[in-house]
């Protein structure tokens, strides 16, 4: 039987641990903190946000692989009259519907936008410079960059086709991610993975194959290689329970800058206390910019579309996720060009930063089972040559 050592409890290595235990590899599975999930935790109590990732898109490949384990579990549906209250900001005042502009963008059939050009160069020639950037600035929502035009056309027109697809492709597992972290988990535990949180392992075992399943910034540090680094964005966090209020918007995007608040007891109540609304917001910030900068840029958002929110908030927190938010591909790069799974001797990278193609957590998924398969074609061959 093979051996595998999972470093990092996440999305990424407990996909990985399962792959792997389902090929019939004796899993070890060691995790820093006291629980498992990584950034796809769902905060216990009365407010049950997510750390990170909300929506789980259907059109990614954890879709059906989650879908075949009975691993996605209920889902929160969103009701139609909701939908119908997302917002756009646009020159300062709300409105329903995107600009002509933007809407020429996300027509069917346009050409494949190329890699080495920057998105707002490419999306100008065909929507008109304030169609561009009102389209840079809506797919923000699936890459928390504060300049999603400066970003590789090819990767930015793949998040704005996601993420603007009808039927929507996001779909939301009720309570939250963390609720499908369990369930991965418990899976994991039936194959037989041993999993030991509060591990943190500070030196890379001797005994390969070892998949690194943790942020990039840790995996650099574990294996002491400072080639391991790749650009991604900076972004305000806002937390907000209200007094529900009928009338409040689902969620609002900025088109005139980026950032993006959901409402997601819209779709899933069992997030906050009954009569209370929890409400989301991401700003992704430029380099100089501050957090508070980025909390009054939400709060403008939230003036807008959340009337009299200031008097009936009952909690609130907010954060910055720094380079938390996975990858982004500058012109003349892609996924391909990203920090390769494969590290030699046996060290395999999983991750949202690394050589894999997909959507935020999709690329964790995805390179998770390469370095499994590479992993075990690893160990076969070496066996081959003992
Ligand atoms: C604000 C925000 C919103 C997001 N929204 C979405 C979304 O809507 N949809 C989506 O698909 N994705 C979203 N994402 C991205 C998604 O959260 C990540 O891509 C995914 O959770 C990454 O999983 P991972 O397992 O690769 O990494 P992580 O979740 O970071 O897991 C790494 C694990 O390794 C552990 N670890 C680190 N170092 C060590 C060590 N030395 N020893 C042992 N363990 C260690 C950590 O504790 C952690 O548990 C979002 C992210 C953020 C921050």
């Amino acid at each position: 039987m093979h051996r595998i050592t999972v470093i990092g409890g996440g999305f990424a290595g407990l996909a990985a641990a399962i792959t792997a235990a389902e090929s019939g590899a004796h899993v070890t599975v060691y995790e820093a903190h006291h629980t498992l999930g990584g950034r796809a935790r769902t905060a216990e109590g009365p407010y049950r946000t997510n750390e990170g990732p909300h929506a789980l898109y259907n059109g990614g490949p954890h879709w059906s692989w989650l879908k075949q384990r009975g691993l996605i579990g209920p889902l929160a549906q969103l009701p139609p009259l909701e939908a119908a209250r997302l917002r756009l900001r646009h020159h300062g005042v709300l409105r329903r519907t995107p600009p002509f502009g933007m809407l020429k963008l996300l027509r069917r059939g346009l050409p494949q936008a190329p890699v080495d050009v920057d998105f707002l160069t490419w999306a100008t020639d065909i929507a008109g410079e304030e169609g561009a950037r009102a389209a840079a600035h809506y797919s923000a929502v699936a890459l928390f960059h504060h300049d999603p035009g400066s970003l590789s056309a090819a990767f930015v027109q793949e998040r704005l086709r996601r993420a603007t697809k009808l039927p929507p492709e996001a779909h939301y597992p009720r309570g939250g991610w963390g609720s499908v972290i369990g369930r991965m988990a418990d899976h994991a535990w039936n194959l037989g993975v041993r999993m030991e949180t509060l591990s943190r392992v500070d030196t890379l075992p001797t005994d390969a194959p070892v998949v690194v399943a943790t942020s990039l910034d840790a995996a650099r540090r574990l294996l002491k290689d400072d080639s391991l680094t790749w650009t991604s964005g900076r972004t305000a966090l806002i937390d907000l329970a209200v007094r529900t209020r009928r009338g409040d918007a689902f969620a609002v995007s900025d088109l005139d800058r980026t950032g993006w608040i959901e409402r997601f007891t819209a779709q899933d109540r069992t997030l906050a206390p009954a009569g209370e609304s929890l409400i989301q917001g991401q700003i992704p910030l430029g380099p100089d910019e501050s957090k508070a900068a980025g909390t009054a840029r939400a709060e403008e958002l939230l003036d807008l579309a959340f009337e009299g929110w200031r008097d009936r908030v009952t909690w609130r927190r907010e954060a910055l996720a720094n380079g938390r938010t996975g990858a982004v591909d500058l012109p003349g790069t892609s996924w391909r060009d990203r920090p390769a799974i494969d590290r030699g001797n046996g060290v395999y990278l999983a991750g949202d930063q690394v050589a894999a193609p997909g959507v935020l957590s999709e690329v964790s998924f995805n390179s998770a089972l390469t370095a499994v398969s590479l992993a075990l074609g690893q160990k076969t061959l070496d066996l081959k040559h003992a």
